[in-house]
């Protein structure tokens, strides 16, 4: 068990992560050892990468005696998954603000977050847009009192603080030299935090692939050093030391956020059927779907080791 970070508030539910094999003779050809780190595989319901994300900001929250937490995502938000079972568990308060309009049948993960007592709440796409605005949040304050923020996605430098654990979790368990990591994006605060981590060890060899989830994701390169950069209070060239073991790869949105392509659906189809494990369309697939295009196209060195964050993603 990773008690490691997660020592007082979710020990004790939590299962331990392990290292999952994926063969095929494309790997076997280009000599490529691939290997998944399931973290997926900690929680039923929250396993993944959110729960490394709200760690800290939850211990914050406590630290400054709010039991109330707010966040912001979309309808299928697994942010907002993991905050409404965290919250509940910890016995504080939490508060969605839903991005587009209530829909007559709840769909399963605002199913889900209600069962845990989330008090969800609709604003359409354009007010949305003011999250991040000090008079909108303001607002918030006065209609649901007073509340510990935590941002889209979760993503903060507390959530990069969390996220940075994650290499350390992956070299204790393969003992080897990793060529690459390669995970799945979305807003960029676990790539932020998978670089950091990297650092942290010292094992500068590794590289971060990081594939868009998200149509023209070309800005996540910004996002990454924005967070970074409030990481490190903005000490700009340790930020740009870590930047640079970043590859950013933007061809395998497969039509956009939450969109898939016939080629994806085939992919993912075949690999659930062929592996002890699953991964889905939003988020792990584009990225399990993109190291194999690669390693076609060469783009890995032979004898590279590379390893796929399993983010979740799967209920
Ligand atoms: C949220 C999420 C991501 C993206 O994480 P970011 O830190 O927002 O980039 C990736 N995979 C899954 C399964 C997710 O739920």
């Amino acid at each position: 068990m990773n008690t490691d970070l997660f020592p007082d508030l979710f020990a004790k539910f939590l299962s331990p992560i392990f290292v999952s094999d994926w063969k095929s003779e494309l790997f076997e050809d280009k000599k490529l050892t691939i290997k998944v780190l399931r973290l997926d595989a900690e929680h039923k319901h929250i396993g993944g990468n959110k729960l490394y994300k709200l760690y800290y900001n939850l211990l914050e929250a406590k630290k400054q005696n709010k039991t109330k937490i707010l966040t912001f995502g979309g309808a299928y938000s697994n942010h907002l998954r993991a905050t409404a079972f965290a919250t509940k568990e910890l016995g504080m308060e939490s508060i969605a603000i839903i991005r587009g309009e209530e829909h007559q049948n709840l769909n399963p993960v605002l199913t889900f977050c209600k069962e845990q007592n989330m008090n969800l709440h609709y604003i359409s796409r354009t007010e949305y847009r003011e999250k991040n605005n000090i008079d909108f949040i303001e607002k918030l304050k006065q209609q649901f009192g007073d509340f510990y923020l935590v941002p889209e996605g979760g993503s903060n430098a507390l959530a990069l603080k969390g996220t940075s654990y994650i290499p350390k979790i992956a070299f204790d368990l393969l003992k080897n030299d990793i060529n690459y990591f390669v995970l799945a994006v979305g807003t960029g605060g676990t790539t932020a935090g998978i670089l950091n981590g990297i650092e942290n060890t010292k094992k500068l060899k590794s590289k971060v692939l990081a594939v868009s989830a998200l149509k023209g994701g070309h800005f996540l390169k910004d996002d990454v050093e924005k967070l970074l950069n409030e990481f490190y209070e903005n000490n700009v060239d340790k930020t740009k030391n870590i930047l640079s073991n970043l590859i950013l790869e933007t061809n395998f949105h497969e039509g956009g956020y939450a969109k898939k392509s016939e080629r994806l659906t085939n992919f993912i189809n075949d690999f659930n059927q062929k592996n002890d494990f699953e991964i889905e369309p939003i988020y792990t697939g584009k990225a399990f779907f993109a190291v194999y295009n690669l390693a076609k196209e060469d783009f890995f060195e032979e004898n590279s080791t590379i390893i796929l964050i399993h983010t979740g993603g799967i209920f």
